[in-house]
């Protein structure tokens, strides 16, 4: 597909985070008890509450502190270190959503200091820590060390996710892409529900209760999961009754179950999870953004929009209506894959090289998967991702031009 303008062409990049994530994947999970909160008053407390002061204000979602509460959770603590969450509830109303990150506090002659998840002072701080506080994963995953692994998320609109419940399952898209708020932007957040209502892990990763509601032997329900590809991943409203506390998932992993649960704020007036797409802890868009081989548009209101699956378009039921057209997971698209997009055609022709002037040698059906060895210029064609002179070269020979094919990226694999 052709070019978006911050996309770089570092395909080989995305192989390489693949084989990291299958690595970390392979990784039993673990869950844990439940967090500990901190009292409001403490100097724990009053210190991690001030970094997550300063983080909102610098966010884009410029939350006021107005019904706003600082809420920290320790998950790990060890003598002058503690590692947990650290949230800023949402007053409990419509399109009004927490912010939260992971932390990492350490006590010294002067108080403590604490830091939160994505910053270069996050990896100076947690390589001091304990093993036993923060993992050699996390140092990866959640300090910037990731910086080197977080490149996918730069560079391809797949996500190489799937979609967050079973393969083979339809749910409803209740709401297009829209804010983690509602109304704010980048339209990071998408409503689903249906099917058997367990919300699976879309990816692997390392996996965070962020929001514990602990309440009836249930979690609370906000889960993220870190992918370690530079994409990150939250769900929202869930009956979860598994706390991860920093274990690896796998993909497909039970998360909870679609509910309505508001332990951090927000309203859920219907079943459902409220997913979200980050680049490490930055909300980004899911306009023209895939997962489970589905591309999310945005539309020109929040939880408008549809999602495509080549040219098959699946509309959105809106904004707290538990309605909207059928999502098919059909799993993750590979960073060496793409979805044939006829633009409202049926199929497309496949040809013996890259160009218009060679022979048509067969045909594949727009939707179908493709699997890319590589590329070269040649004809200019336009599809619904615009023009690009891009020809795919598939692992079964033929030539396909990147005009009808969704991947995400400019290009997939090296230059023929
Ligand atoms: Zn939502």
């Amino acid at each position: 597909m052709p070019a978006y303008p911050s996309i770089v062409r570092r395909a080989f990049a995305a192989a390489m985070i693949t084989l990291l994530a299958v690595l970390f994947g392979a990784i039993s999970a673990q869950t844990s008890a439940a967090a500990q909160p901190v009292a409001p008053g403490s100097s724990l407390y009053e210190t991690v509450s001030a970094a997550i002061m300063q983080r909102a204000q610098q966010s884009q979602l410029q939350a006021t502190a107005a019904g706003r509460q600082s809420r920290v959770d320790v998950q790990r603590r060890a003598g002058d270190w503690a590692f947990g969450s650290a949230v800023l509830t949402a007053p409990a109303k419509p399109d009004q959503y927490p912010m939260g990150w992971m932390f990492l506090a350490h006590r010294t002659g002067t108080g403590w200091q604490a830091i939160l998840d994505g910053t270069a002072q996050f990896s100076a701080l947690a390589s001091q820590a304990p093993a036993a506080i923060v993992s050699v994963r996390e140092r990866q995953v959640l300090g910037p060390a990731a910086a080197t692994i977080m490149s996918t998320a730069d560079t391809t609109y797949n996500t190489g996710l799937r979609l967050p419940f079973a393969i083979g399952q339809s749910w409803r898209l209740t709401g297009g892409p829209h804010g983690w708020n509602g109304s704010d932007t980048p339209y990071s957040s998408i409503d689903l529900n249906g099917g058997d209502f367990r919300v699976l892990a879309p990816g692997s990763g390392t996996a965070y209760l962020m929001c514990d509601g602990n309440s009836s032997g249930q979690y609370g329900g906000w889960v993220r999961v870190y992918h370690g590809s530079g994409y990150t991943t939250d769900h929202y409203h869930l009956w979860a009754p598994v706390n991860y506390n920093g274990g690896s998932v796998s993909e497909g992993a039970f998360l909870g179950y679609t509910g309505t649960d508001v332990s951090c704020g927000g309203s859920a007036p219907y079943r459902h999870v409220h997913w979200s797409i980050l680049n490490g802890s930055t909300r980004v868009s899911w306009n023209t953004r895939s997962a489970g081989n589905w591309v999310f548009i945005s539309g020109p209101a929040p939880y408008a929009g549809y999602a495509l699956h080549g040219s098959t378009k699946v509309d959105a039921g809106g904004q707290h209506t538990d309605a909207g057209g059928a999502l098919y997971n059909y799993g993750a698209l590979n960073f060496n894959q793409g979805i044939v997009d006829a633009n409202d055609d049926t199929y497309i022709n496949k040809r013996s090289g890259p160009g218009t002037g060679y022979a048509i040698v067969g045909s594949v059906t727009d939707g179908t998967t493709v699997t890319i060895s590589c590329w070269r210029n040649g004809t200019n064609l336009t599809g619904r991702w615009g023009p690009t002179a891009v020809w795919d070269k598939l692992t079964d020979g033929t030539w396909v031009s990147d005009a009808y094919v969704y991947t995400g990226a400019d290009t997939i694999g090296p230059n023929c």
